[in-house]
């Protein structure tokens, strides 16, 4: 079984992770805590615990220096930049 990576995934009003598709905070290293930007996270929901390898969007628009702005500590690609073995489909 592989371990698919974990990438930090820049939204509007929140940020996600790409391997478990839950809320996280944006200055963390790992998934450790659920944010999920608006309303209160479903209790049942548990954090992946990955560490996040790189940081990333699906919005367009939205630069590669802009993301490495807000985490200069990791990889930052810009919507669509996402090599492969970083994708979570
Ligand atoms: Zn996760």
């Amino acid at each position: 079984m592989t371990t698919r990576p974990a990438v930090l995934i820049v939204d509007a009003y929140s940020t996600k992770c790409s391997r478990c598709g839950k809320g996280t905070g944006i200055q963390d290293t790992h998934h450790t805590r659920l944010l999920s930007g608006w309303g209160t996270p479903d209790p049942r929901d548990k954090p992946c615990g990955q560490r996040f390898v790189a940081i990333s969007t699906r919005r367009l628009g939205v630069t590669a220096e802009e993301l490495r702005a807000l985490r200069p500590d990791l990889p930052a690609y810009a919507s669509g930049d996402l090599p492969a073995h970083l994708r979570s489909t």
